[in-house]
């Protein structure tokens, strides 16, 4: 988990970097490239409150179910995306 905070981290570091050095773009160019910063920030940070989330179900021992149906989240599933709080089928409910 920390890893991941650490990648949210250069990540964004690496989009102003790129910003700084392109130096001459044009206007619809740079709010467009503010925008897509912007809405990966927006992810990093929905992504973020889910791991915090994450760590006080490990702490109240809830850790693993889901939140949704209440059944257990599969090993494979948390693996993949260790802070997700619903199981493989409610996600795939609420996505559509
Ligand atoms: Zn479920």
């Amino acid at each position: 988990m920390l890893d991941l905070l650490a990648l949210a981290h250069s990540s964004s570091d690496r989009v102003e970097l790129d910003q700084a050095r392109m130096g001459r773009v044009s206007r619809g160019d740079a709010l467009l490239q503010q925008s897509m910063a912007k809405a990966g920030h927006s992810r990093t940070e929905d992504r973020l409150i889910q791991v915090r989330q994450a760590l006080k179900r490990i702490e109240r021992d809830e850790y693993g179910d889901c939140l949704h149906c209440f059944k257990a989240i599969s090993v494979e599933r948390l693996q993949l995306a260790p802070e997700t709080p619903l199981c493989i089928e409610c996600q795939a409910q609420i996505e559509g």
